[in-house]
């Protein structure tokens, strides 16, 4: 569903300077793979992930999303692109400020067009699927990150994308906030057949997910089979 081939991305920090960031990824995810990238701070991986989720454009280099030849994506099109194929979780949350958690959940189906009540429907759905039902008339403000975080992931869902990309999903909670994130993330893939990018500093949490991605300095070093099991706390 995610096919790269020699992606490189510079950006001009004035003449004659420029910074080479991506340094030649190629990189193939299946449809329905869970898979994790890990990499020093600075090594690449958001600016990466913002290929990946069609927010940036690569400097060179082609990628193919989900059969779409990004290159011949005009600018004014990509904000649809991702809007339907792409679910993003942050670090931060990003979620809407005294808004409601159903509202928040709502928003990108309204961008999509969907009608009022089939939005109000598939929000309430989405929010008791993540353990979020009797908050949904919470701002985030009055919710604790792990529920934010679990709202943010509803909201990830809503126009039910083929891929969701996280960066650093987990950064922000404690280990166990982090790990119920994560078995959301895992029962997402299982049972929602989800493809997964999930970009972390945390090994364990990378060991659990299909295969682990190492990203250095632009390029990817290591590629390995995970699916290790979290051990016991
Ligand atoms: P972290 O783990 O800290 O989030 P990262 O691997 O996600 O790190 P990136 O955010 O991809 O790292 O950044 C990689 C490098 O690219 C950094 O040195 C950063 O300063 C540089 N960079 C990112 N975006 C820009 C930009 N718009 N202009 C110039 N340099 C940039
Ligand atoms: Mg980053």
């Amino acid at each position: 569903i995610i096919d790269m081939q020699g992606i490189y991305k510079r950006f001009y920090i004035g003449q004659p300077n420029e910074l080479e960031i991506l340094k030649g990824i190629d990189l193939q995810v299946g449809r329905g793979e869970f898979v994790s990238i890990v990499g020093a701070s600075g090594s690449g991986k958001s600016t990466l992930m913002n290929i990946i989720g069609a927010l940036d454009r690569p400097t060179e280099g082609s990628y193919t999303l989900d059969g779409v030849p990004m290159r011949d994506v005009p600018d004014n099109m990509l904000s649809e692109i991702r809007n339907c194929k792409i679910g993003f979780v942050f670090q931060t949350f990003n979620l809407i400020p005294r808004t409601s958690a159903l509202r928040n959940v709502e928003l990108p189906m309204l961008y999509s067009g969907m009608g009022a009540s089939a939005r109000s429907r598939r929000a309430k759905e989405l929010l008791d699927i993540v353990g979020m039902a009797d908050r949904m008339k919470h701002q985030p403000s009055e919710l604790s990150g792990g529920q934010k975080q679990r709202v943010a992931i509803a909201r990830a869902m809503a126009n039910d994308p083929a891929i969701i990309l996280a960066d650093e999903p987990t950064g922000a909670l404690d280990t166990q906030t982090g790990h119920m994130v994560m078995d959301l993330f895992h029962r997402l893939h299982r049972e929602e057949g989800k493809t997964i990018v999930l970009i972390t500093h945390n090994p364990e949490l990378a060991a659990e997910t299909e295969r682990i991605v190492t990203i250095s300095d632009g390029r990817i070093i290591r590629a390995e089979k995970g699916g290790m099991p979290r051990a016991a706390v």
